[in-house]
């Protein structure tokens, strides 16, 4: 299990490598996604908090990468942070997601992508429930959700 130590260690000295990697162009990632999904998942844009009903929703299933398909997240790793982005205790895997600074080292604000395709996600942060304590706050335009494999 990740907990924040790891993360920024993850962020300062490099990510684990991805079971595979998924690059396409600008125009492909244009092509392929809406407007919305394209600014935040490629420019790191953010959605505006409480803009999708996904936030409140708890069945099981996974989420992947709206990009990629990546498998992400486990329903079952999902709480309600009230924060109006979905919000998830810890990834699939380990690999799965990469970590960044964004801004200075110093401040610990870490951002998250995908590993595959190094979409963007959202950011992660040292507030979440035990056991990880890790809150991963994720744009739900990032995210696609598909029924337990
Ligand atoms: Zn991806």
């Amino acid at each position: 299990m990740l907990k924040w130590p790891d993360v920024l260690k993850l962020a300062k000295e490099g990510n684990p490598a991805p079971d595979r990697k998924v690059t396409k162009t600008e125009a492909e990632w244009r092509a392929q996604l809406s407007p919305e999904e394209y600014r935040v998942t490629r420019q790191a844009g953010t959605e505006r908090a409480f803009s999708s009903a996904m936030c409140s929703l708890f069945e099981p299933g996974i989420y992947a990468c709206i990009c990629c398909d990546t498998v992400l997240f486990d329903a079952s790793e999902k709480f309600e942070s009230g924060t109006g982005w979905p919000s998830f205790t810890q990834p699939v895997e380990a690999n799965v997601v990469a970590y960044h600074f964004d801004g200075p080292a110093f401040l610990k604000r870490v951002e998250c992508v995908c590993n595959t395709c190094d979409g963007h996600l959202g950011h992660v942060f040292p507030d979440g429930p035990p056991p990880s304590g890790l809150r991963y706050c994720m744009n739900a335009v990032s995210l696609k959700k598909a029924a337990a494999h």
